[in-house]
């Protein structure tokens, strides 16, 4: 018995969903599945060209897993970094905005990279550009695509850029970029990883030529690993260092306020800033997690249930909670990585 194979636009077959075996009518796909297609649908209930031959598991993968709806987070979420601010809302969300005036000579360039010290806020302002922007957010960690998705990923990344293109505009964050885009000799490659490696350039080249409303964001601990390929087409590099003091007083000040624990005076705040030199964001937000303990164990200590305990049994959190919380939360970076950070910014960062 000869059973045609499916024809589809581009001539395909095997397992790819093909025009006419679009989500609404292959009864093979699961629920879920099936949903996440005709989510994707035009009014004409075709599914879009560019995801016609690409795997419904991985279309519904990227939908679920790697886009989020609400990304939640907000400019003033941010502490400092007044200057990366300005350059992302130049650079991006007003080309995001009004991209009939961000056309010809002010057409902004399509793909950012966000450099510096683990922990210090990379994540949050890809998150609040596609707050601000009113864009879909698609996070996904670069080092899950060569681990994870071992053999897979070059699929993957076509569903992540064809799903982010259905969905304009869009932000996709890659974490960890130079994972994927590193200058590590081909000799220690592997193949899949290369391969992996040229897909991503070539879908990132297709949406630089076109029209497209979407912007690459990538962001690294490890700069230094990018190679020259990956450095063209991150075209605005931005060093996002360590807090700086007023940005830690206002991390503990308003993770504090927002639970109703912030009673510290002027001059404890301004003691738990000299300390916390060195310190990132992420670090502070520890601190202030193992500080606000601090008033729970000591209620505990003196014999109260945890059951029974009432908030108003617990004292206020104060400058010692903090001073007991450094000497278990421990700055993450070290002045020589700050120093190889530093020094990169000099050569390759957006200085302005
Ligand atoms: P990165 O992506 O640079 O590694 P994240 O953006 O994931 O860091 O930050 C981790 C956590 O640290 C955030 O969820 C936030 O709680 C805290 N944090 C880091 N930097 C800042 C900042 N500048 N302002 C406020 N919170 C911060």
């Amino acid at each position: 018995n000869f059973v045609p194979p499916v024809r589809n636009n581009g001539g395909n077959t095997g397992n790819m969903i093909s025009s006419r075996v679009s989500g609404k009518c292959d009864d093979s796909l699961e629920d879920s599945t099936r949903k996440c297609l005709d989510m994707l649908c035009g009014p004409d209930g075709e599914l879009p060209e560019k995801l016609r031959n690409l795997e419904p598991r991985l279309i519904e993968h990227v939908s679920n897993e790697i886009m989020d709806k609400d990304p939640n987070v907000r400019w003033d979420d941010i502490a400092g970094l007044e200057h990366a601010k300005k350059c992302v809302t130049e650079m991006v969300i007003w080309p995001l905005l009004r991209p009939d005036i961000f056309r010809g000579c002010r057409s902004p360039g399509r793909g950012l990279l966000l450099f510096g010290p683990p922990g210090t806020g990379k994540t949050m302002i890809g998150k609040a550009i596609a707050g601000e922007a009113k864009a879909t957010f698609f996070y996904i960690s670069a080092s899950s695509l060569t681990s994870k998705w071992i053999g897979e990923g070059e699929k993957l990344v076509r569903a992540l850029f064809g799903v982010a293109s259905c969905r304009q505009p869009a932000v996709i964050f890659v974490d960890e970029i130079d994972s994927l885009l590193s200058q590590r000799k081909s000799e220690g490659e592997h193949e899949s990883s290369r391969r992996l490696k040229t897909q991503f350039l070539i879908e990132m080249e297709g949406f630089d030529s076109g029209n497209e409303q979407i912007l690459l964001i990538g962001a690294t601990n490890r700069p230094q690993e990018l190679d020259e390929a990956a450095r063209r087409r991150l075209t605005k590099r931005l060093y996002i260092p360590l807090p700086s003091s007023d940005a830690r007083t206002w991390i503990v000040r308003n993770l504090l306020e927002k639970d109703g624990l912030f009673t510290l005076s002027e001059e404890d705040t301004a003691a738990i800033c000299k300390l916390t030199e060195g310190y990132s964001g992420s670090d502070m937000k520890n601190l202030v997690k193992d500080a606000s303990m601090g008033p729970l164990r000591e209620a505990l200590r003196q014999g109260f249930e945890i059951t029974k305990l009432r908030k108003e049994d617990m004292r206020p959190v104060t400058l010692k909670d903090f001073e007991d919380a450094l000497q278990e939360v421990r700055p993450s970076v070290s002045l020589t990585e700050l120093g190889i950070y530093e020094e990169w910014n000099r050569q390759f960062g957006s200085l302005s």
